[in-house]
């Protein structure tokens, strides 16, 4: 009877003496493992082109819908995305767009400090997609004004509500 009662006693005295594994958090940091999947970056070539080539392919794979792209074509005649957006929101880090893109174009950085204090600033356009998240801090969050989700039965669809409606077209 007795035996138990000490036995853990002196677990908990030593924990007491123990340092602490919590983190004073935001002053203290949680250094990430390298391979933790965080916040996107869309990667440039050397010249600065953009490496993305609007295949689609990595809106197609993912599961949140949450990639939305349209592509163009520069006078050169290569395509490039003159739209390319993530809603973070929506996004559940699962990889698979930097699996899926055959240019390397895009990885996930190990960034993660994405709260917001609304959706809408949850999503990230091309501009802030291609800053490092370490530049995205010092700056001014990008965000997409007037962009919604609907989820319709066939998925989540984005509208431009706004730009929509200002150009006549909305439904
Ligand atoms: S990490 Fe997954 S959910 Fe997020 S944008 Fe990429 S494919 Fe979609
Ligand atoms: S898969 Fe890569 S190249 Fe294709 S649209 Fe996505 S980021 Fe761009």
């Amino acid at each position: 009877m007795i035996g138990p009662l000490i036995k853990g006693l002196a677990l908990t005295i030593r924990y007491l003496f123990a340092p602490p594994v919590t983190e004073e958090y935001p002053e203290e940091r949680w250094e990430p493992f390298p391979r933790y999947r965080g916040r996107h970056q869309l990667l440039r070539h050397e010249d600065g082109r953009i490496k993305c080539v609007a295949c689609m392919l990595c809106a197609t794979v993912c599961p949140a819908r949450c990639i939305r792209i349209e592509g163009a074509v520069n006078e050169q005649g290569e395509q490039y995305p003159a739209t390319y957006e993530i809603d973070l929101g929506r996004c559940i880090f699962c990889g698979f767009c930097v699996e899926a893109c055959p240019k390397e174009a895009i990885l996930m950085t190990t960034h993660y400090e994405l709260a917001a204090l609304d959706r809408r600033s949850m999503i990230l356009d091309k501009e802030a997609l291609l800053r490092p998240p370490a530049e995205e801090e010092q700056g001014e969050r990008t965000r997409v004004p007037g962009s919604l989700v609907r989820i319709s039965k066939r998925g989540p669809r984005w509208m431009g509500m706004k730009r929509e409606k200002q150009a006549g077209t909305a439904a």
